[in-house]
């Protein structure tokens, strides 16, 4: 028998409903993972207790018949999530100890419809970077190796700890946020799907904020099915967050497996960079060749202001993130570092609590919203900002569904194998991300095919604002043609 921990939450759901197992028994399979796991630092703090209390409930509620969608399910949480009574870092020094009196909307959702908490699960120093390497809390080590070589490599980022802890069986399936690819990217690091659904489908009450025009929840998930019934669960509605959408949530577990014949796919001509991976270019033909043979329509699109999405994106980001993070001054929150005056004790607070991409991103922020410079940046930007979202809006205009994109430029690398001297280098990672979340579009990475050195390797569709039910089922097509990418060498139980 499959351990409990290997099912598929949608595996998991069936065996619980038909009483094959508790829920209890459930928990206590990821519990004891998650002890096996440590090494790769994907947990940053492990919840056992309340996860068993949580699953004795849902075993109670299952036996009087009022289970809820996620009755029972065990899920991790991305440490961007406020979770009451529980130590929220955000992966960052300068939370210390906090421990949020509030639960996140999104997470609230997951307890209500019966999920049991695991814990948190690590990322990059407020969700920047591509790595998990910026984390204050240390890097996750993903659970994938390449083929003969023991080196470490990283699981992407920022989502980085719910990807590993995804790939490694320590969760049925875990909540990310995406600003700028990090839920995307770390999915096809690791061969999971992630989607980042259109901006406003889920609440941002209570989630740590980076970039907040930007910003979005999503689910990690062993199979697309999975992060169908997640979604359904996150998204909706909340009077909390004035920029979430009042439309009602669909039940996505139906598009999954629907026909995706006559759909309008898009290849856009713009991303197929020069000197492009021809692995990852290889992947990107057969998935398209996977949509026609079941009926879709591929074609040729022009996404023409692409180029200028990631340095577009680069001031937006930073400029956010410059004016969310003044918050933390050490009067109100985790660390605080005295100094002569208070000027000084927001200075050194500051220096002591923030690492130091964190502390770059503060400056290119400040740098570009001061006065005199901020009609040439920002301003800028944000008018580059509008002609990627028309892009999208002509070639949706012209009947096209969905675009068809890789999900990153490259496999995962290894853990200290890109220049922290030259952060461009990782910032790169986000060409093929950013674009959606500057047009506050959906998009979903699914596992698609192995580099030559058996790393998964992921496939992105982007879908019109609202419509990600047209992504799941499409995405459905690839995972039942590509197969599922199971971490079959569990070497970190060694
Ligand atoms: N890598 C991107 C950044 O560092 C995106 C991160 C994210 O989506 N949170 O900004």
């Amino acid at each position: 028998m499959t351990a409990l921990n290997q099912l598929t939450l949608t595996e998991a759901r069936e065996g619980l409903a038909k009483r094959e197992f508790t829920a209890v028994e459930l928990t206590e399979s990821y519990v004891s993972a998650m002890g096996e796991a440590r090494t790769l630092n994907a947990y940053v703090v492990e919840t056992a207790e309340k996860a068993l209390a949580m699953a004795a409930k849902s075993d109670e509620r299952i036996q009087s018949g009022e289970a809820g969608k996620l009755e029972g399910l065990p899920i991790g949480v991305k440490d961007m999530f406020c979770t009451e009574g529980v130590r929220t870092t955000a992966g960052s020094n300068i939370l210390g100890e906090f421990v949020p009196p509030y639960e996140s909307t999104v997470t609230s959702q997951l307890w209500r419809d019966g999920a049991v908490m695991l814990g948190k699960l690590n990322n990059d120093e407020f969700a920047m970077g591509s790595s998990n390497e910026t984390s204050a809390l240390g890097p996750v080590v993903s659970p994938w190796r390449r083929e003969g070589d023991s080196a470490p490599l990283v699981p992407g980022g920022s989502s980085g700890g719910s990807a590993a802890a995804v790939a490694a069986y320590l969760c049925a399936g875990a909540t990310g946020t995406d600003t700028g690819g990090s839920i995307r990217q770390p999915a096809a690091f690791t061969g999971t799907v992630g989607i980042k659904p259109t901006y406003g489908r889920c609440s941002r009450f209570g989630i740590i904020a980076y970039a907040s025009s930007l910003d979005q929840a999503g689910p990690f998930a062993r199979t697309v099915n999975d992060a169908a019934v997640l979604l359904r669960s996150m998204a909706g509605y909340d009077v909390k967050d004035s920029t979430s959408v009042n439309r009602a949530v669909p039940d996505y577990e139906d598009a999954v497996g629907a026909s995706v014949k006559g759909k309008k796919i898009g290849i856009p001509r713009e991303y197929r960079l020069e000197g492009l991976d021809p692995e990852i270019a290889g992947m990107w033909e057969e998935g398209a060749q996977w949509l026609r043979d079941a009926g879709a329509e591929v074609v040729d699109i022009s996404l023409p202001h692409t180029k200028y999405a990631l340095p577009a994106y680069y001031i937006v980001a930073p400029a956010e993130a410059s004016s969310n993070l003044a918050r933390y001054d050490g009067v109100r929150y985790g660390v605080r570092v005295p100094g002569r005056d208070v000027v000084e004790m927001y200075e050194n607070t500051r220096a002591a609590g923030f690492g130091p991409e964190v502390r770059r991103r503060i400056m290119i922020g400040t740098y570009v919203l001061s006065a005199g410079y901020y009609d040439a940046y920002y301003v800028k930007a944000q008018k580059v900002r509008t002609l990627i979202k028309r892009d999208f809006d002509d070639v949706f205009a012209l009947g096209v569904d969905a675009v068809l994109a890789p999900a990153t430029p490259s496999p995962a690398f290894g853990i200290g194998e890109k220049s922290h001297a030259d952060p461009v280098e990782m910032y790169l990672q986000d060409i093929f991300t950013v674009t959606v979340n500057l047009a506050g579009l959906p998009g979903i990475s699914v596992p698609a095919g192995f580099s030559g050195k058996n790393l998964p390797l992921g496939l992105q569709l982007i879908g019109r604002p609202f419509e990600e039910e047209t992504l799941f089922s499409l995405a459905q097509v690839i995972e039942d043609a590509a197969g599922r990418f199971p971490v079959e060498d569990l070497w970190w139980k060694a």
